[in-house]
């Protein structure tokens, strides 16, 4: 039987979530913010709506309504970050399975975690909502340098940088202050945007850590365990992903535990979410934060089956629109990597120089080409979208490693 499903703002250059739905009989529709281009043939895809759920979530939520009464869906779920709210929302009102939107926008607020986190009873990095227009110096005052500042509901680490001293500091607060009023301003009307703090908060220093896992009224399974690598600022564009992380089964059990610690004070107890941590040298996990949906878009289906055999989205869309969930046990162990294209520049992208070698290499499984030549991209930390994904698959962690030096000396973006 064939599923109606509708899934809301996706990343349409990012294959996984479209093959999952063809392979599990869901048919999507697909909520594009207006203006935002759509190919034509995407797998799976029933029908595209343009619906401005940011400036307008009124007019989309009485849009959905229309379309649910005349032909029902089954379901209603988004992997990207910023739509995790309105989906929320959006699952309420149509009566279908979700987060509590209030979870969802607890998650979308990295002040609001904090506090949820620190009132579980984990560690959290000393942290304080910083007002621009007020000494800064005296804002920290107690806080131990170096400092990490950041939007309240940044994401790809856009606009993250760390401040060593009160000089870089306040740079840093100026860096997001410029930003968060860019983002403002790039609504179609400023005033139904989404206003944001800025967040500054003492650096973790210790390897870091993603996790993929599942969540239901049985509570939180975590399907994986990821090595993101050690980035020490002062930007932190993401760059490597190897799944398993290559840590112990002591230091796994306390990730989890923690992990499954933060979802339960949130109160995410559906769908895939993506957490990430750090581990300082004492051991105990440093949650830096949880996103209530699946991570990279969906490529952490790549990483979750390639490594564990688990069909992570199919998990997922199952559970969307059945309501329980298939056996989550792992069926393999591999190592799989995405690394992604460093930018190291700005300017109009023109594309990649030496993607012929790299698809050629027996580790690749798949380069994904995510940015469109032409596009204008700014200097780090602002986010203009990733260049491209290298997916690969590898029977050890050093394997990965070797790959990914080769990487580096063999793909890197090129300019106009
Ligand atoms: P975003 O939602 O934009 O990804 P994050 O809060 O996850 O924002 O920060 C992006 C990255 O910056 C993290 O993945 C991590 O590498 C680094 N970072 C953020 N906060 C801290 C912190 N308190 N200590 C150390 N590193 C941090
Ligand atoms: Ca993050």
């Amino acid at each position: 039987m064939t599923h109606r499903i509708v899934l809301v703002g996706q990343n349409t250059a990012l294959p996984f979530v479209f093959d999952a739905a063809a392979r599990a009989d869901c048919l999507i529709t697909l909520i594009a913010s207006p203006g935002v281009p759509v190919p034509a043939d995407l797998p799976a895809v029933e029908q595209v709506i343009g619906l401005d759920f940011w400036g307008d979530p009124a007019g989309a939520h009485a849009r959905l309504a229309a379309e649910h009464a005349s032909r029902p869906f089954d379901a209603v779920l988004t992997l990207t970050e910023a739509a995790v709210p309105f989906t929320a929302d959006a699952a309420r009102r149509l009566g279908l399975r979700g987060i509590d939107p209030e979870s969802g926008r607890i998650c979308r607020d990295k002040h609001r975690q904090r506090e949820a986190m620190r009132k579980a009873g984990l560690d959290v990095p000393a942290f304080r909502l910083i007002d621009p227009v007020t000494d800064i110096g005296e804002q920290v005052a107690g806080m131990r340098f170096p400092l990490v500042v950041k939007p309240t509901n940044g994401l790809s680490s856009q606009g993250v940088s760390r401040a060593d001293d009160l000089a870089s500091l306040k740079l840093s607060v100026d860096l997001v202050q410029s930003i968060n009023a860019e983002q403002l301003a790039s609504y179609a009307d400023a005033s139904h945007g989404e206003r944001a703090g800025i967040l500054a908060e003492e650096f973790i220093d210790g390897p870091e850590y993603c996790v993929e896992a599942v969540s239901s009224a049985a509570g939180t399974a975590v399907l994986a365990i990821t090595d993101k690598g050690n980035l020490q600022g002062p930007y932190f564009e993401e760059r490597t992903f190897i799944t398993p992380a290559p840590i112990d089964a002591d230091t796994a059990a306390r990730i989890t535990e923690a992990v499954q610690v933060a979802h339960r004070q949130i109160g995410i107890d559906f769908g895939a979410s993506h957490s990430e941590l750090r581990l300082p040298a004492d051991g105990t996990p440093v949650l830096l934060e949880i996103g209530a949906r699946m991570g990279g878009s969906g490529t952490v289906q790549f990483l979750v089956e390639s490594a564990t055999g688990i069909d992570f989205l199919g998990a997922v869309l199952h559970q969307a629109v059945h309501g329980d969930l298939p056996d989550l046990r792992p069926t393999r162990r591999r190592f799989a990597a995405d690394w992604i294209v460093p930018v190291t520049g700005h300017g109009v992208y023109a594309g990649l120089a030496g993607a012929d070698e790299v698809r050629a290499h027996p580790a690749t499984d798949l380069l994904l080409e995510i940015m469109q030549p032409g596009k204008r991209v700014p200097a780090w930390p602002r986010f203009a979208g990733y260049p491209a994904f290298v997916l690969s698959s590898h029977a050890s962690y050093e394997d990965c490693h070797a790959f990914h030096a080769w990487l580096q000396d063999t793909i890197s973006v090129t300019w106009e």
